[in-house]
């Protein structure tokens, strides 16, 4: 590391401010301090760093002490460099790889006994974890991290000096670099004026803003990726701190112990670390005289794939705090008379209780009081990370130990994912494969054919065996979810989870994969690649052909568009070359067999090339022009639509309410798609006041009408969940919401796999099978209106009614509705229609009562959005 020379003179002493618990400590230190650099103190009244100057920092501190190392992990969805620090003794520093090599044997625990184990846990240090969270305008974190960093690389307090013996720190000051400068440039702009605490109008990650918190085992953001790298592959580290804002109103922080219910795949030495490290905050937030900490209250465990719950099935012990926030870096007084008496879990808020033992009273809360809350949990992380350094690694070591001897046992005894025509889109059944290996889950491949269960596997299937370390990783993903029944009372209102209910990634995925229970022989081989099988184009001719199984065909398609080629689909089923093709199939002509193979090779797509066209039915297409509505309300939705569209390089046009308003759609737009909002937010969009006012009002009732005209005119929109409602409401499409005002005690999908049943002779189920598995979070579900007589009753829905029947395309099932997750209600939705074609005027309605494409994860269903884009102009 490199000296700086003038900063490396300088010496100064700590301000009773950074006072750890008992004496003062006294520090003295050559390295510039976090205020040297910002140009302000971290947390001071309407001051943010943006990421440049926190970047600035590190690099600052790095080239200044030689117990700060900074490395680049990898670039963010906007080409900006996100950083990890490691932060320990120099002694440390200089054996990083020995240390990170002894977490990462504990971690998987293979071809160690426990003696071995416990020596090398009485060698390594402890590797925790902490970042700055992830969510933007929650900016306490991030500002906090220059701080934390240079007070642990400085300090000489005796506790300081054993932190840094005991612990290597793994620091990434900030998890998302392009929405912390999204947050400081919106604040920037609008400090002093009206809108100095108004809410941002865009998304504070590129695509999936709060979302990048849901996405820890799909792992589809780069940023999800550049950290898993160092979580699962590289440091393995026995304590992961995630830092969240904001806390149940009027506490001031959230420290675990987490609420019910808890996954039953955790092991229970993860929630005991957990209760560990939570006491380890709470207490030293009293010691400091830091009041208002709960616990136990609104954040359970059930859910996997958040930056703090995924590392629980990585039996490493995951930590979330919500320190309270009120807007960005602007200070606030609360009133004491005027805080609510409870909160929503009916806990007084004014009385100590045995959660929230002392209670705040309200006064002013600034963002500089959030730092240091958050420097004190981070250090009382630290310091039990110290103090317990080797009972932290020898756990973790148990923990791995017991998960693969549970898994040698059987019951499950591994999940297999067949190769061959198994698999209607093996494209899909390799992504699988490539997000399980992410979060560093084992993956074999069968070298011969074998026999396990009652069914023979070819060569080249994959074989997760769940002898493994992360074993509660690997079932958790692959198994069913069977939430508990969780209400207020027999009978009562559900208790709301924390997130969703359910998730088996097979089945979102359109996987087909196997359970087997009892030990099997077979030749397996560790995979070490990506798992796709490179595919080629077989046989000989100018036309391509691509089954509609498949999602890569759809990306093959707009390929050849994009090579000025021809697109038909076939509208049956028929054979080419040898193969069998559902109808749907695509026959393109134009494109280089060389981009072909190219495509074949890298997504694993089978294509066939043949003379002349297959006598079968078949339509042109045109290549579609989509334009996708966003609002100025941020909509997470909008953001996993545009970035599936990407992946599968679908050209479309960002829809502002403007563009909306102003009408004559059909000129330049074949198909509008409206991400799951609902109906009002889309009209009214943010209200008057509430933001600049550039930003105000929603497409309006204009806007709806263009959308009406655009339809009319022979457009096809696309409505996605709940904004289904507002061509239901707003057109007369002869169709109505049955959920529409049902209570969620008669209905409650709050986030799961439902059942449903396809028309596959339609063209939106072209490539589905007759029955699958849908995302839902208590959407809508459509049932044709009867006609309505002159006074607007309801008649019964028989004889002609003037308008063309709607089709519908997906039911859910009669029963068993539930695949994976809670459903409470199921009578509310058996049969009823899930995915409705409603011809309007001389166009199309498409209702979506389920979620296609939700955070990027059900692959089974991104093929249904692509053929609602590719449905030809008028059937
Ligand atoms: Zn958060």
């Amino acid at each position: 590391m490199r000296r700086l020379g003038l900063l490396a003179t300088v010496a100064f002493v700590a301000g009773p401010l950074l006072g750890a618990p008992g004496a003062a400590p006294t520090v003295t230190s050559k390295v510039p301090r976090p205020d040297d650099v910002l140009g302000f103190h971290p947390g001071a009244d309407r001051k943010l760093a943006d990421y440049e100057t926190i970047v600035k920092y590190f690099k600052a501190l790095d080239a200044a002490s030689d117990r700060v190392t900074v490395r680049e992990i990898g670039p963010t969805a906007e080409g900006r460099t996100m950083i990890a620090a490691f932060i320990s003794s120099e002694a440390n520093l200089k054996k990083l790889d020995r240390y990170r090599e002894i977490s990462r044997r504990l971690a998987l625990a293979r071809g160690l006994d426990d003696a071995q184990a416990r020596a090398l846990a009485a060698e390594g240090r402890a590797i925790v974890w902490i970042d700055s969270g992830l969510h933007a305008t929650e900016v306490a974190p991030a500002q906090h991290a220059p701080e934390l960093a240079w007070r642990v690389a400085t300090e000489e307090s005796d506790e300081m000096r054993r932190i840094r013996d005991e612990v290597i720190l793994v620091q990434v000051p900030v998890m998302n670099p392009d929405g912390l400068d999204k947050v400081v440039s919106w604040y920037n702009r609008n400090l002093g004026t009206p809108y100095e605490v108004a809410p941002m109008v865009e998304l504070y990650h590129r695509y999936v803003g709060h979302d990048n918190n849901r996405d820890w085992y799909m792992f589809n953001m780069p940023e999800s990726r550049n950290v898993a790298r160092l979580l699962y592959e590289e440091y393995f580290p026995q304590i992961v701190y995630n830092h969240h804002q904001s806390a149940p109103f009027p506490a001031r922080i959230f420290v675990p112990p987490f609420d019910d219910p808890m996954n039953p795949n955790i092991p229970p030495r993860v929630m005991r670390g957990v209760a560990t490290v939570g006491d380890a905050i709470t207490s030293r937030l009293e010691a400091e005289g830091k009041v208002g900490a709960i616990s136990r209250t609104g954040f359970d465990t059930w859910w996997n794939g958040g930056m703090r719950t995924a590392p629980y099935f990585h039996n490493m012990v995951g930590i979330l705090t919500e320190t309270a926030l009120w807007r960005y870096a602007t200070p606030h007084e609360y009133d004491p008379a005027r805080l609510p008496k409870r909160f929503r879990n009916g806990v007084p808020t004014d009385v100590p209780t045995t959660f929230y033992p002392s209670p705040w009273r309200g006064g002013w809360w600034r963002l500089r009081d959030a730092v240091d809350y958050i420097l004190t949990a981070s250090l009382a992380t630290l310091d039990v990370g110290a103090r317990k350094r080797s009972d932290w690694l020898y756990g973790m070591y148990l923990m791995g130990r017991d998960a693969i001897a549970a898994g040698a046992k059987g019951s499950p005894y591994a999940y297999v994912i067949p190769s061959g025509d198994a698999q209607g889109d093996p494209g899909a059944a390799a992504r699988l494969v490539d997000v399980l290996r992410t979060g560093a889950v084992e993956v074999q491949r069968a070298t011969a054919d074998f026999k396990a269960g009652e069914r023979t596997f070819p060569r080249g299937s994959f074989v997760v065996l769940m002898a493994q370390p992360f074993r509660a990783y690997a079932k958790d993903l692959l198994e069913t979810q069977r939430y508990p029944d969780r209400r207020e009372g027999p009978n009562g209102p559900p208790l709301r989870p924390y997130d969703i209910t359910g998730w088996t990634l097979p089945a979102q995925m359109g996987v087909e994969g196997v359970w087997i229970d009892k030990p099997f022989e077979a030749a397996l081989e560790a995979l070490k690649a990506p798992a796709v099988t490179p595919a080629s184009v077989s046989g000989a001719g100018g036309v391509l052909v691509a089954s509609s199984r498949t999602n890569d065909a759809f990306l093959l398609a707009n390929r050849t568009w994009r090579a000025g080629g021809e697109v038909r689909r076939a509208t049956a089923a028929f054979s080419a070359g040898g193969h069998e093709f559902p109808a749907g199939a695509f026959l393109l002509k134009g494109l280089d067999r060389g981009a072909a193979e190219k495509l074949a090779a890298e997504r694993g797509l089978a294509i066939v090339a043949v003379d002349a066209e297959p006598a079968v039915a078949t339509i042109a297409l045109k290549p579609p022009r989509v334009g996708l509505y966003m609002a100025w309300v941020p909509n997470i939705d909008e953001g996993w639509t545009r970035w599936v569209l990407e992946q599968f390089e679908f050209p479309y046009r960002t829809l502002h309410d403007a563009d909306l308003r102003k009408g004559a759609l059909r000129d330049s737009l074949d198909v509008v798609v409206l991400p799951d909002a609902t109906a009002k937010s889309i009209l009214d969009g943010n209200a008057a006041g509430t933001v600049p006012s550039e930003f105000t009002g929603g497409i309006g009732l204009g806007g709806a009408a263009a959308l009406e005209q655009f339809v009319r005119d022979g457009g096809t929109l696309v409505a996605l969940d709940s904004a289904a409602d507002l061509p239901i409401d707003l057109f007369g499409l002869g169709l109505r919401n049955v959920l529409k005002g049902v209570s969620n005690q008669e209905y409650y999908a709050p986030g799961g796999l439902l059942r449903v049943t396809y028309d596959p002779t339609q063209p939106l189920a072209w490539g589905m099978p007759k029955e699958g598995v849908v995302f839902v979070e208590n959407g809508p579900a459509f049932e044709e209106e009867g006609p309505r007589s002159d006074e607007g009753e309801e008649q019964p829905a028989s004889g002609p009614t003037g308008r063309p029947a709607p089709h519908v395309v997906a039911r859910f099932a009669d029963k068993d509705v539930l695949y994976s997750g809670w459903l409470l209600g199921e009578s509310k939705i058996a049969k009823k229609a899930s995915l409705v074609d409603a011809p309007f005027g001389k166009g199309r309605v498409v209702l979506f009562g389920f979620r296609p494409q939700f955070r990027g994860q059900p692959l089974a269903t991104f093929k249904v959005l692509f053929n609602a884009l590719l449905l030809p102009a008028s059937s």
